[in-house]
């Protein structure tokens, strides 16, 4: 089973995501974990990709299909993946349609009102944990593993307009996109629990994990 995952920034995709690939086996692959390891290890890629990132615009299409392009030949990514993060816009969708096959395309809906105030707050661990802070009760380290827990570089209030602005011009016209292709699922995200939400998710890709 391949999946796209889409939704805003703050849908809660990474968090839904390390679920989804637990219980389906899927391999995860975020093209923003991507580029912040790049740009971590100061490769090349990593050093063209931080304006982009810093400022809550996408990195130029050409780069970011290629660096997909490449990860989807290797051997791990033969029995099953999850796009988190990709594509972002109709071209990346387009050039996706060329070199893969996607079966779904899941879309995590959210209220906008809920969006800012949860990336705004969110605090992340280098294991990929993250959490609100008004749930840390002045918490510094992950309950998980320990680890220091910082605020993504854009996950700040200017950033963070940019890139919901870009999400709503940008990627989601990829809802219909995925609709005319017969192939979009939905669930609503927002006051259940992310384990009710997962619930949801796990009732429609039991159908297609057959
Ligand atoms: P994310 O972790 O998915 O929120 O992505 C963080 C940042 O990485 C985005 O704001 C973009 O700058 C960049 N990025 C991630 N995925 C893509 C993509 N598919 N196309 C272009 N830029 C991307």
């Amino acid at each position: 089973m391949n999946i796209i995952l889409l939704g805003a920034p703050g849908a809660g995709k990474g968090t839904q995501a390390s679920k989804i690939a637990n219980k389906y086996k899927l391999l995860h692959i975020s093209t923003g974990d991507i580029f912040r390891a790049n740009i971590k290890n100061g490769t090349e890629i990593g050093k063209l990709a931080k304006s982009y990132t810093d400022s809550g615009k996408l990195v130029p299409d050409e780069v970011t299909c290629e660096i997909v392009k490449d990860r989807l030949t290797w051997d791990d990514a033969q029995h099953g993946y999850m796009l988190d993060g990709f594509p972002r816009n109709i071209y990346q969708a387009q050039q996706l349609d060329k070199f893969a096959k996607v079966d779904v395309c899941l879309n995590i809906d959210v209220d906008e009102s809920l969006l800012m105030d949860r990336i705004c707050g969110r605090r992340v661990c280098a294991c990929g944990e993250s959490y609100h802070v008004s749930t840390l009760n002045g918490a510094t380290t992950c309950a998980k593993c320990g680890g220091k827990l910082y605020q993504r570089p854009d996950d700040v209030p200017e950033t963070v307009k940019t890139r919901l602005d870009t999400y709503k011009s940008q990627t989601a016209p990829l809802i219909d996109y995925y609709k005319a292709q017969g192939k979009l699922v939905s669930v609503k995200s927002g006051e259940g629990s992310p384990d009710l939400v997962f619930e949801q998710i796990c009732k429609i890709f039991d159908k297609y994990d057959k």
